[in-house]
């Protein structure tokens, strides 16, 4: 299919991205394309103006403030994080999530802004983000909003971003001189699109967690943070923690409803898979350490 017609806009600077956002009242940003050019072809969306905003590099860039926390421009591509190098634990989780972003070219072109502002319930991207502790920084004409997660996601294909506004950025602060990360998810081939996923950050002093995030994706509403296993988790010892009781109460903090795909209850069970994967992923051998327990 093809979609139906629009006027194409491609600005040079952010300034005239946000003007032409502010002029066109029924207009789209295009970033990789990747959800939207389907979309558009199916005719579930059709804008009349498309600003496409590969132009603005400073938009394609990752760079660390004096406070070491990673500034990640919108329009970075799912593969540079894939590639990143750093041994810092923000890049061993990015990059550990972004191999299970659908295949190679949606790699290449997808960009981290697109699918946070996409906020599909089974996306990478939001899960990680939200583990992180990440901010989202919202630009329009009208100022700068920097929102955390629980603000900016507001359920399936739903975010807090106005239509004038354009998602400059990503922060993901330092993570805690202790800290630890996991990822695990399930899907039914390789490149699909996730039936759950997890991701866990854990900082911890001694040998006691001090603070928890346990994300999870896939389920009814989307990203989730799990409150009830994430309380359980402060102040546990890392030797200690139960992995079948932790991921026992993540599924009393999600949704489900059945779907064309499976059961509610099936999808449950998934979510107890996944937490207790990311829980072992953190806290195994081989887990994402920013430094190595004592
Ligand atoms: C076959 C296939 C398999 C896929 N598998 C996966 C998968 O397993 N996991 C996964 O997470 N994703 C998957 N995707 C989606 C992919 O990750 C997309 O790249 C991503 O969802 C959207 O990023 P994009 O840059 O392509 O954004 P676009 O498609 O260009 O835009 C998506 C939406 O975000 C808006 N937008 C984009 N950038 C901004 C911005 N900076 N500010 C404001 N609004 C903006 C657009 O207007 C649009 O509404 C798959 C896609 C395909 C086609």
């Amino acid at each position: 299919m093809k979609p139906a017609p629009f006027h194409y806009e491609r600005p040079s600077s952010l300034e005239e991205a946000l003007d032409a956002l502010t002029v066109y009242e029924d207009a789209k940003v295009l970033a990789g394309g990747q959800s939207l050019v389907p979309t558009m072809n199916m005719r579930l969306a059709q804008p009349s103006v498309l600003i496409d905003i590969n132009s603005l590099a400073d938009l394609a860039t990752l760079h660390t403030d004096a406070l070491e926390n990673w500034m990640v421009g919108a329009l970075v591509r799912h593969y540079e994080l894939e590639q990143l190098q750093a041994g810092d634990l923000r890049s061993r989780l990015l990059r550990r999530a972004a191999r299970e972003i659908g295949h190679l070219p949606i790699r290449l072109h997808g960009s981290i802004g697109g699918s946070l502002v996409h906020a599909d319930p089974a996306a990478e991207w939001p899960v990680v983000v939200t583990a992180l502790g990440g901010y989202f920084v919202l630009q329009s004409k009208g100022g700068v909003r920097r929102l955390s997660s629980s603000e900016f996601f507001q359920g399936t294909f739903t975010t807090a971003i106005e239509d004038a506004e354009l998602l400059t950025r990503v922060e993901l602060p330092a993570p805690a001189e202790r800290s630890v990360a996991g990822f695990a998810e399930v899907s039914r081939r390789t490149g699909d699109f996730a039936l759950a996923l997890c991701a866990v950050y854990l900082a911890f002093e001694g040998d006691v967690v001090s603070a928890a995030r346990v994300v999870v994706g896939g389920v009814a509403g989307g990203v989730t943070s799990c409150q009830n296993a994430e309380l359980a988790l402060v102040g546990c010892p890392l030797n200690r923690v139960e992995k079948r009781q932790i991921a026992a109460l993540a599924r009393t903090d999600c949704n489900a409803y059945d779907d064309i795909n499976s059961t509610a209850k099936f999808q449950l069970s998934l979510v107890e898979v996944v937490v207790h994967d990311a829980l072992a992923d953190a806290l195994g051998g081989a887990g994402i350490r920013q430094e190595k327990v004592s």
